[in-house]
């Protein structure tokens, strides 16, 4: 599974390219405490990084652990289906003055190898500093969607969180401290919620044409069957 979201990531590399970014190292005004993510993607990034790196990781985020920060009350698949069902939408808070991704350290991030999707999909046209927000293309927003979906539906059995709760959680299952983290149970608290698979893709009339080739691909990527699960192997 681990190897499939990799070519996931390695597929929107390829596409983001031919759009012109003004995103470069040491510009972090997107780097704040409010990014989401799959169990999958933390177990990637615990998987991948050395078992020195996951004590550092580790350190971080106990340190700067973001007392306020953006907790999902509907993962991105859920949200299509309320919107497709016609059903009203949980009401959610999220503001970027709460803070800075604890894992940021001199504007640059300490995981960029290993960084889950909602880091590689905020991207702008404009510097955010000069313009005041992320300028993105339709188009783009579009692919973003898309991708967020299928890397949820990679991993339909599992949860989504926050960056900070999500990767305790997973450091402790990998137990790197020896410690538990009984808060980060994402059975019974709040902090998670559950993933679904796909069920409306959420994608505009006027980019059906040009998302067909990548839809195909990222369907080829996410539903190929059963498959050796690499992710234990260190
Ligand atoms: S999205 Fe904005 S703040 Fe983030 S790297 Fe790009 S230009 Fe910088
Ligand atoms: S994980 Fe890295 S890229 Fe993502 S918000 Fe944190 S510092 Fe920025």
């Amino acid at each position: 599974m681990i190897d499939r979201l990799n070519d996931i990531y390695e597929l929107y590399d390829r596409i983001i390219r031919s759009t012109a970014l003004a995103c470069g190292p040491g510009c972090a005004g997107c780097c704040t405490c409010n990014v989401i993510l799959t169990g999958l993607e933390a177990r990637m990034i615990t998987d991948r990084l050395p078992s020195p790196r996951r004590e550092i990781l580790h350190a971080a985020i106990t340190h700067g652990f973001p007392a306020k920060r953006y907790i999902p009350k509907m993962s991105t698949n859920g949200f299509a289906r309320l919107c497709m069902e016609d059903v009203d939408l949980p009401e959610e808070e999220n503001d970027p003055a709460w803070g800075n991704c604890p894992l940021l350290e001199n504007d640059l991030c300490t995981i960029y190898d290993v960084r889950p999707f909602g880091c590689r999909a905020m991207v702008s046209e404009t510097h955010c500093r000069e313009t005041g927000s992320a300028q993105m293309p339709p188009w783009v927003l579009t692919v973003n969607n898309v991708f967020l979906q299928a890397i949820e539906h990679l991993d339909q059995n599992g949860h989504s969180g926050n960056l900070s709760d999500m990767l305790l959680l997973t450091l402790s299952e990998n137990a790197v401290t020896g410690q538990e983290h009984q808060n980060h149970d994402p059975k019974n608290k709040g902090l998670f919620v559950k993933n679904e698979s796909i069920k409306y893709l959420m994608i505009p009339p006027e980019h059906r044409a040009r998302m067909a080739p990548i839809v195909r691909n990222l369907s080829h990527l996410i539903n190929t069957g059963p498959e050796t699960d690499h992710s234990n192997h260190r």
